[in-house]
């Protein structure tokens, strides 16, 4: 298959399509980013990888993010974990605050920002410093040492991040936090505002692609039963509520942010990571699911 050809027709398709959706504003830093930018980038194999536009240009990876703090949580605790956060979709926005009430401070799934929350919680409960913990594990299984957190975008996130705070204190209220609310938030903030490529996105994914082990070293980072059980939350949560519809188009697991990022895997066959900015009125990026479903479509390799 000529993964380049495909790559360049889908540039070719939608880099002239309308859209019609928005930068994400409620984060003011965000909100600067030049909404044209569209870029994308595969990883095959060892050595092996394709790409169009704007793939090494640096963004905010934002609820991607997620799936590196749920990694670094299950390696702590393992099945343990279960009991602190749920896998179930929410169906409900990924800022919402409702289900937590009759789930008694239980969040649906690891992905939505409660669940991220309270995995930030265990971090800082089990580590001394996990804001350099995450950036060591990011940066190990991208096998680079450039990547590091964008603190104009957490210091953004934090002037307006009233809903975060207000779900670290609700989930507080009922149990399911352990921690003073400050250095959950931070952590949280941090962890989002993490800078990276599409290039980085999709070599760190390459773990999730190859049963846990780095693609260049063989190194096991992740036994396949939790590699497993992430790549079935990315699958059935990692699109805010729009997790059918991407299944549905596109038929990979994969988790998007709101910085207009979106990464997805395919088992023992590739990842790949594509970002563009304008986000449809779900949060994910318009471009970014378009250029997924005709990567699918095109190669016919989707897990389905
Ligand atoms: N930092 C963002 C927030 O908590 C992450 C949202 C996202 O990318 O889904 O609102």
């Amino acid at each position: 298959m000529d993964y380049q050809k495909v790559l360049d027709t889908i540039h070719e398709e939608l880099s002239h399509r309308d859209v019609y959706g928005k930068v994400a504003s409620y984060i003011p830093e965000l909100a600067k980013v030049d909404p044209k930018k569209f870029g994308m980038h595969l990883y095959k194999g060892k050595g092996e990888h394709y790409s169009f536009g704007d793939s090494i240009e640096k963004f905010s990876i934002q609820s991607i993010s997620k799936v590196f703090t749920l990694s670094m949580a299950m390696q702590l605790l393992g099945e343990d974990l279960w009991d602190r956060v749920d896998v179930e979709p929410s169906g409900d926005p990924f800022n919402s605050l409702t289900q937590l009430e009759y789930e008694k401070g239980i969040p649906r799934n690891p992905f939505i920002n409660a669940g991220a929350l309270v995995i930030c919680d265990i971090l800082v409960s089990n580590l001394d410093d996990p804001k350099k913990d995450l950036l060591e594990f990011v940066r190990k299984i991208c096998d680079n040492d450039s990547i590091e957190y964008d603190h104009k975008i957490a210091a953004s996130e934090k002037s307006t991040g009233y809903r975060n705070y207000a779900l670290v204190n609700y989930m507080k209220a009922l149990g399911n936090i352990k921690n003073e609310v400050e250095p959950i938030v931070d952590f949280y903030f941090h962890q989002c505002s993490l800078a990276m490529s599409c290039e980085e996105l999709a070599k760190a994914f390459m773990i999730f692609a190859n049963n846990g082990k780095m693609l260049e070293t063989g190194e096991k980072i992740l036994s396949k039963t939790k590699v497993k059980r992430i790549n079935a939350l990315m699958q059935t949560c990692g699109f805010y509520d729009e997790a059918g519809e991407f299944s549905f188009e596109v038929g990979l697991p994969g988790k998007s942010g709101v910085g207009g990022g979106i990464v997805a895997i395919h088992p023992a066959q590739y990842s790949v990571a594509v970002w563009s900015p304008i986000l449809n009125e779900k949060g994910n990026s318009e471009l970014g699911m378009a250029a997924l479903e005709k990567l699918t479509t095109m190669t016919g390799l989707s897990i389905f």
